[in-house]
């Protein structure tokens, strides 16, 4: 179906190139233009009314009505000073109190917050900073990155090649050197028949530790990993993953950089994945729900002996000569001070913990389905994984592409959700309502009673 002339639509598909789309197909049939939203709703060019069951990408925590809190606080500061940058000890009001704030919300104790302005970027910045340090260090050779199959860092040369998803690699010629891979710590799909959560997860610890070995651990810098893996299908790790894992990491002085780009700032029901699941990490990568969606920025938070060895080396150097051009832009930090200012206020923790035995609820009631394999959330962040035989767990072939289609039903009844494979992502916004939860449900509902 091509677009109606000159409808923005139209023009999209003839000016603009997108990210993760079918050139093609957009340039034949025109953009989805969206044009307004309302707390979980958004609605189009033609008035189409759809829940936003991924808030957006992962990240609009409120809703995509407008803000007025958020509203003022761009103002004021576009008033005041519109920009300044953080190079050679110059910085604006809202990026000094959006780091101490940081840094006081951190999940563990930490020094420092570093600002970039997307998840990629904080995650090729902390590969940056693991090798400067290990250089600081005087060990050059301590440089390889530790990443699990399934993981998504971004899409950047660096933060791309520890992306574990073939997609993102093909004909990029990535993943550059460097870059080892390990488990996915998904019980339902990679345990052998009959191995407990538990097994699984001390099998998987066992695999990491010999990687290590084989590689040589001072040949290893650190492991980069998301307390869950959110777009590689939402896949929570088993309860003992991490109590098995971070002693590995920390016999070998491998450093830990949680991915918190999705899980930060409430998501799983608490402040961090890294509480939830209990990792201790060196370095935390943050975006997204950092300014709820709503201004491009991304932080780094540093512990202290990280940053002392990085602070005495730009010392030994004279700089550290990393920094973009908006690193800490005022306008975006003043969105996200605001944002987690109306976290708090709202208490936005204890809104997740009281919601998500509604939201379990409304992903388990399809567990019953013939077509559904796997039912898994945490927090407000779930999927549910369709299968081909319940019993075996085996997948549907991919070429018949159910879980697309599935998704392509829900968008025509006015749902959009992800489809990882045949995995189907729910991320909704953090301040919906039950109501609006079961909305999103009964929608998703008539969608697999369509698919076959
Ligand atoms: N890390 C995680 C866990 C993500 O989910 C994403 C994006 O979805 C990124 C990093 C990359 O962030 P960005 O798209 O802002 O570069």
């Amino acid at each position: 179906m091509s677009a109606r002339p000159n409808s923005l639509a139209a023009r999209d598909g003839a000016y603009h190139f997108h990210g993760y789309t079918n050139a093609l197909k957009n340039e034949q049939e025109g953009g989805f233009v969206v044009t307004r939203g309302d707390g979980p709703f958004i609605y189009t060019e033609e008035g189409k009314e759809y829940f936003d069951g991924l808030s957006g990408l992962w990240c609009c925590a409120l809703g995509f009505g407008p803000q007025p809190r958020l509203i003022e606080a761009a103002r004021r500061q576009m008033e005041i000073l519109p920009y300044y940058h953080t190079f050679t000890q110059k910085v604006a009001t809202p990026t000094v109190e959006l780091a101490e704030k940081l840094v006081g919300l951190a999940p563990v104790p930490m020094s420092k917050a570093y600002f970039c302005n997307s998840g990629s970027e904080a995650n090729d910045t902390a590969i940056k900073m693991v090798w400067y340090f290990n250089n600081a260090l005087g060990r050059p050779q301590k440089k390889k990155i530790i990443a699990r199959n399934k993981a998504y860092h971004g899409v950047t040369i660096a933060s791309g090649s520890l992306t574990g998803l073939p997609a993102v690699h093909a004909d990029f010629d990535l993943p550059v050197p460097g870059i080892l891979r390990t488990d996915c710590p998904h019980h339902y799909r990679f345990a052998e028949p009959g191995e407990s959560e538990a097994d699984f997860a001390t099998r998987c610890a066992e695999n990491l530790e010999k990687l290590i070995l084989a590689e040589g651990p001072e040949t290893i810098a650190a492991m980069f990993a998301e307390p869950v893996q959110g777009a590689g299908g939402v896949i929570i790790p088993p309860a003992t993953y991490w109590a098995k894992v971070m002693p590995i990491l920390r016999k070998y002085e491998i450093l830990l950089v949680a991915d918190e780009v999705i899980c930060g700032f409430g998501r799983t029901g608490n402040w961090w994945g890294s509480q939830t699941y209990g990792m201790t990490p060196d370095l935390v990568t943050s975006a997204k729900q950092l300014s709820a969606g709503q201004a491009p920025i991304a932080a780094i938070l540093i512990n202290q002996p990280v940053y002392e060895t990085l602070r005495d080396h730009s010392n030994r150097l004279g700089s550290f000569a990393h920094g973009l051009t908006y690193s800490g832009h005022p306008l975006a930090a003043a969105v996200a001070l605001e944002t987690l200012r109306i976290y708090e206020d709202l208490d936005i923790v204890a809104r997740v913990r009281a919601l998500a035995p509604h939201f379990a609820r409304g992903m388990q009631a399809f567990a019953g389905h013939p077509l559904v394999g796997e039912v898994r959330q945490i927090g407000l962040v779930g999927a549910i994984e369709l299968v081909r035989d319940k019993a075996s767990h085996a997948s549907f072939d991919s070429k018949l592409a159910v879980g697309p289609n599935l998704v392509r039903i829900a968008h025509d009844h006015g749902l959009i959700v992800r489809p990882v494979v045949d995995s189907i992502c729910f991320c909704p916004p953090l301040v919906s309502t039950e109501q609006q939860l079961d909305e999103m449900f009964a929608r998703f509902g008539k969608a697999l009673e369509e698919t076959h």
